[in-house]
């Protein structure tokens, strides 16, 4: 089965244009259409009629609007950091269309976050009245998890980001692995035979909980997709330059790009 990838956003957790900056890399990004414009990570896979999104960061409205989504069937969630959450409250005009609500998939960790966060969403009692009419799917997180959606099998692969270990996702020829500074041996195996795969590249220094440029590289020889998009990216890597040095399989991701690829491959 044929499907879309859409990166609704590939930049970092502040975003470029950075605020206050003036490098070369930000002010090329004040430019109306300029690829080294990055909102939040987040990306939407579109199959068979269905829609998923893995993240909803704070530009989540703004992306929607750009890629004109007017439906969503399902969120999975990677991790509780700000930039991968806090745009699930501009769900709500979207889940109000489902009687059954809006399921969101996460692990504990993350749907702690979530719920406290966005508490007058989740509240018992006294509930906010048009809060997002979102339901939280607690998910294991077992390496090779799978949660079935829509006919597409959606496979856990966890991802060292620092100190903790999140939820990565594969599901037919794709692997999401963003905020990953090293991918433990055991999600491996699953990450065989990849068509693309999206993997975190930050910047050229290295830092405690993201992968940089090298070690995405020395990742991407080590998994052996077919293709490699790079997310969550900062002002340090410009656009153009940065693809100019890469191998021809591999490219920095930018907002609004569209792969496809065969969903049930698994
Ligand atoms: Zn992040
Ligand atoms: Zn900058
Ligand atoms: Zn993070």
């Amino acid at each position: 089965m044929n499907a879309t990838l859409t990166f609704l956003g590939s930049g970092t957790s502040m975003g470029v244009p950075t605020l206050g900056c003036t490098c070369a890399v930000c002010t090329d990004a004040h430019r109306p259409g300029s690829p080294n414009r990055r909102t939040r990570p987040s990306v939407m896979i579109s199959f068979n009629g269905h829609t998923v999104l893995i993240d909803t960061g704070q530009d989540f409205h703004a992306q929607a609007v750009r890629e004109n989504i007017n439906a969503i069937d399902a969120v999975l969630y990677t991790h509780g950091h700000a930039d991968h959450i806090l745009g699930m409250d501009d769900l709500r005009p979207l889940s109000f269309r489902l009687p059954e609500g809006l399921p969101l998939f996460a692990d504990d960790a993350t749907a702690l976050i979530i719920e406290r966060v966005f508490e007058y969403t989740f509240r018992k009692v006294d509930r906010y009245p048009t809060s997002a009419r979102v339901n939280i799917h607690r998910t294991s997180t077992d390496a090779g998890t799978v949660i079935p959606l829509f006919g597409a099998d959606f496979i856990r692969i966890p991802v060292q980001h620092g100190k903790q270990i999140i939820a990565g996702y594969r599901v037919g020829g794709l692997a999401y692995l963003t905020d990953a500074s090293a991918i433990p041996d055991e999600s491996l195996p699953l990450l065989q035979g990849l068509d693309i795969l999206v993997l975190d590249a930050l910047r050229r220094e290295p830092h405690p909980t993201h992968m940089n440029l090298a070690n995405a590289l020395a990742t991407v020889e080590k998994i052996a997709p077919q293709r490699a998009f790079f997310t969550h990216i900062s002002h340090d890597l410009d656009h153009e330059s940065t693809n100019a040095s890469l191998p021809s399989n591999i490219r920095l991701a930018h907002d609004g790009l569209k792969l496809e690829f065969d969903i049930a491959t698994t």
